[in-house]
């Protein structure tokens, strides 16, 4: 329905199948590292880099306007208007 670059929907698509290994995950696999975000103090899931991080925030602001998409209120709207 809305217009994005193919190559933006098969990122979304990629993160959908949570293919992309976010620190969430690989803690999840025993990786005993950090789970906190690179850019802000919170827990670095997919839900937080898409949608809750202040960058991400940012971001979805630029796309906005410069696309005129309007900025996710959930991962299930995103994915739904996005990839249906
Ligand atoms: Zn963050």
């Amino acid at each position: 329905k809305i217009k994005v670059p193919l190559r933006i929907k098969i990122f979304m698509w990629f993160v959908h199948k949570e293919v992309i290994l976010t620190k969430d995950n690989l803690v999840k696999r025993r990786w005993v590292g950090s789970s906190r975000c690179c850019f802000c103090d919170q827990n670095e899931t997919i839900k937080h880099l898409f949608l809750d991080c202040p960058l991400a925030k940012l971001l979805w602001r630029k796309i906005h306007i410069a696309f005129n998409v309007t900025p996710p209120i959930s991962i299930d709207t995103l994915f739904g208007t996005w990839l249906t």
